[in-house]
Parts: C-alpha cells; structure tokens; sequence
C-alpha cells in the first residue's frame, strides 16, 4: 500500500536541476540527506547551513583549486583526479555502483542537460516512478529492489 504523505519520510518525486550535481559529479538530488524531511541537507551547491558537518566541510567544495576551474567541476582542474577524488569515487563505485569519474566524463564529454536525462532515468523506479535514492538498494517507496546501476552512457 502506498504511503500518505504524513508517514512518509522521503521526497521520492524530485525534479534533478544542474545546481544539485556536486563538483565531484555527486547528483545530490537522489542523496538521502537531501531526500529526507527531516534535516533535509539542500545540496552540496547551496550555502545553507543545515548541511551535515560531513558535508559542510568537504574538502572538494572547499577546494581553493576548485575555485579557479570555469566550469566548477572537477575534471577542469590541472590536478584532476587527486587523491581525495580517487578515495571519494572508490567508496561510490565500491558501495553504490555510481562511478563519479563516469559523471565527470558524461558532464564534460555531453553536457549537463543530457547528464540530467541520464541521472533521471537511472534514478527512476522502474515499477513505481519514485526517485531512486543512490544510498540504498532498493525504492524507498516501493521496496523495488534495484539492480546493480548503469554507470555509464555505453
Ligand atoms: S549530504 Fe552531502 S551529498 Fe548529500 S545532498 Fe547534502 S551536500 Fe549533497
Ligand atoms: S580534482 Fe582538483 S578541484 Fe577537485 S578536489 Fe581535487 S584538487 Fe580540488
Ligand atoms: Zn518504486
């Protein structure tokens, strides 16, 4: 049975914009931070202050590198992977089969627009039409169990 909206805990009907994608090609709109009520983080971009102190005080949005590139990703900085990227990708890819190096390149390579149709068709449930929610294995709406994601446009 679906769930009202006054038990529900989720946002599972987000529309992704370009501002929810991080610098290191995290999508914020399908995080459970950002899709929770409660302490709802507003995503990486915005300089609200109820991100979580994880988040606050990552140190790729406060890269002072960053802060030079044009684009204000990652790929546009001469050092481009470094370390915490490398570390912060493998935890993603190892955890959630989300490769940040294969939004990058899909960023870079297509634009943002089509990385956007991309993310909302990997992130929708294919029985439910829910948000997707990349922190969790299965539709926070439906209990759909998601199989292992498509990382790239390939
Ligand atoms: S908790 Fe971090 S990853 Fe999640 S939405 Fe907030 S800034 Fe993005
Ligand atoms: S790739 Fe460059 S901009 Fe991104 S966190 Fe690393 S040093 Fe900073
Ligand atoms: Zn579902």
């Amino acid at each position: 049975m679906k769930k009202t909206s006054a038990q529900k805990k989720y946002r599972t009907a987000i529309v992704f914009g370009k501002e929810m994608i991080a610098p290191c090609g995290m999508n914020c709109g399908c995080c459970l931070g950002y899709m929770r009520f409660k302490d709802q983080c507003p995503g990486c971009r915005m300089s609200d202050n109820s991100k979580p102190e994880s988040c606050k005080g990552c140190i790729i949005i406060n890269c002072d590198l960053l802060k030079t590139t044009e684009s204000k990703f990652c790929y546009d900085c001469p050092k481009y992977p470094c370390k915490r990227l490398k570390n912060l990708n493998k935890r993603y890819s190892t955890r959630y089969g989300t490769s940040f190096f294969d939004n990058l390149t899909m960023i870079k390579e297509e634009g943002i627009d089509q990385f956007l149709k991309f993310e909302t068709t990997r992130r929708t449930c294919p029985q439910c039409g829910s948000t997707l929610c990349v922190h969790r294995p299965f539709c926070l709406e439906c209990g759909f169990e998601k199989a292992q994601e498509i990382n790239t446009s390939s």
